[in-house]
């Protein structure tokens, strides 16, 4: 899904930085747009019109950057907020998702007790690139009982085909590339 919004303040204040972390990666970076009151607040809303008030119960941050974006989502929403985190992190009884990059892999935790049952969950991040931690979180909000309301991103890097691994969620991308 994509929405009709005037997001050239969020798409100009996104910073490429090449070969980060690594060679070959651009890295798009959003510390540019946090710090752009216009284009922060801007990128927030077109979260929250794109599922409506009142539809989502909580909202879940992934470490480190989704957190920044998901907690005002949260806020606009009246929903709580759930961060999920690198394993070890997280100090209660979690739950726990594990999947492949591209060389390795990574381990996604949740506390257990982060979600009653049927709630509606919207997954947040700044970046959609292979699907692969999306996925993750999806897995995670279900195993706990909770219902994948949707997901957004600010930034989707359709190279990628990070959207394949969503097949049948909803989700929404902001800026594409
Ligand atoms: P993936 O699981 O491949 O969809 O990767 C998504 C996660 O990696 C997100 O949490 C992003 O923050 C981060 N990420 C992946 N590629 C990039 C990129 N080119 N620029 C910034 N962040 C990225």
């Amino acid at each position: 899904m994509r929405i009709e919004l005037d997001l050239q303040t969020v798409q100009g204040s996104i910073r490429d930085i090449p070969d980060f972390p690594k060679p070959g990666v651009v890295f798009k970076d959003i510390t540019p747009l946090l710090a752009d009151p216009a284009a922060f607040s801007t990128a927030v809303d077109a979260i929250v019109v794109s599922y409506g008030r009142g539809k989502i119960d909580k909202v879940v941050g992934i470490e480190a950057r989704g957190f920044i974006v998901a907690a005002p989502v949260a806020y606009h929403f009246g929903a709580g907020f759930v961060p999920l985190r690198k394993a070890g992190k997280l100090p209660y009884d979690t739950i726990s998702e594990t999947y492949e990059l591209e060389y390795g892999s990574e381990t996604l935790e949740v506390h257990a007790d982060a979600f009653k049952a049927g709630e509606r969950v919207l997954i947040v991040d700044d970046v959609l690139a292979t699907g692969g931690t999306a996925k993750a979180a999806c897995n995670l909000v279900e195993h706990s009982g909770a219902t994948v309301a949707g997901l957004a991103f600010v930034i989707e890097l359709e190279f990628l085909k990070g959207s394949a691994r969503l097949d049948g969620y909803d989700y929404v991308s902001l800026l594409q590339y």
